[in-house]
């Protein structure tokens, strides 16, 4: 049988527990999975990459056979950096379904060996987004419905 690591790509600023389902489904289907937090510079993330790599690590810590790597640069080099044959996207709307379908066209134009597998997460995360934490931890909501206790306690400290 085929040896399957798939690689789960994001800006992950922060993970959030849609994140998480989508994990957790991915490393029940592959061998190995790797968490690959882009550096993204151009979105301006919240939170610097070294503190993204290491939240998701502690929430994370519960799954065998995932790994979490920091990154920039082009995710298909990543890719064969890394010996994955399959990068996961998480869809959650139709909306997200435009800018998936053209970046998984563009990546199997770069390289072809690379399949892209699109997952979907328990419905009551469909509406969730990273954005929409931190902004509601920004005008002190709960975030912790949303959200592992770890990045609760990150964006705490983000305003103090
Ligand atoms: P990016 O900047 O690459 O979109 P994100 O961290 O925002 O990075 O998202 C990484 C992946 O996870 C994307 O495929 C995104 O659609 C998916 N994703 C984000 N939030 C959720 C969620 N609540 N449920 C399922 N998938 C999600």
């Amino acid at each position: 049988m085929k040896n399957n690591k798939a690689i789960y790509p994001g800006t992950f600023d922060p993970i959030t527990n849609g994140h998480i389902d989508i994990i957790e489904r991915a490393a029940s289907l592959f061998d190995q999975v790797i968490v690959a937090v882009a550096q993204n510079a151009a979105k301006n993330p919240v939170f610097e990459l070294e503190t993204r790599v290491e939240l998701a690590q502690q929430a994370l810590n519960h799954l065998k056979h995932v790994q979490v790597i920091g990154f920039s640069g082009l995710l298909i080099d990543f890719a064969v950096a890394h010996h994955a044959n399959i990068i996961i996207r998480g869809l959650r709307a139709v909306s997200d379904f435009e800018y998936e379908f053209q970046l998984a066209g563009m990546n199997r134009k770069l390289n072809p060996q690379i399949e892209s597998i699109f997952l979907t997460p328990s419905e009551h995360y469909t509406y969730l987004s990273s954005t929409l934490v931190r902004e509601i931890a920004a005008f002190n909501g709960d975030v912790s419905p949303f959200a592992p206790s770890c990045v609760v306690e990150a964006l705490r400290s983000l305003k103090s």
